[in-house]
This record gives C-alpha cells, structure tokens and sequence, in this order.
C-alpha cells in the first residue's frame, strides 16, 4: 500500500527518482542538500550557535541562495527530521 508522497522511490522535494541513497533525494536536492549543510557548518561556527531553524529562515532571504537549495530550505524548515 502507498501513501500520498510517501513513495521511497521519489525525492521528498520534487518527486523525481531518488539517485543518492544516502540521503534519499534526487541528484539536483542531493547536490543542494550537501550545499545547504556545508553552509550551516560554516555559518555555524562563524556565529557560535545557530539554530537550523534561524539558519534556514536567513538564508532564503539571501539574493544568492539558488533555486534548488531554497527549495531544500523550505522542506527542512517543515520537515527537520530529514535534516541528519
Ligand atoms: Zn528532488
């Protein structure tokens, strides 16, 4: 039995085939999931602490954040349990 977007074999954001294992997404939120994660490591201990939260609410307000990573940004901020 399925679920509505629950299906294992689609990205959680955009429901196109999952191609990394790992982290359960497509290759385009794979590739932004890591950019996004490399970015709060870095902003993490350039501000001391951080919330994930307070991390994913700045940087979807920056001009430079690409479509593909505001797209993982909005998902992690409804959804942090997917943030590992
Ligand atoms: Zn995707």
């Amino acid at each position: 039995m399925r679920t509505e977007g629950e299906d294992l074999d689609q990205c959680a954001v955009c429901g196109m085939k999952i191609v990394d294992a790992t982290t359960s997404f497509c290759g385009n939120h794979s590739e932004a999931y890591r950019k996004v994660n490399d970015a709060y490591s870095l902003w993490y201990a350039a501000y001391g602490s951080l919330t994930t939260d307070a991390f994913l609410k700045r940087l979807l307000t920056l001009p430079e954040t690409g479509d593909r990573a505001r797209e993982m940004a909005r998902f992690l901020s409804r959804d942090p349990e997917r943030w590992k």
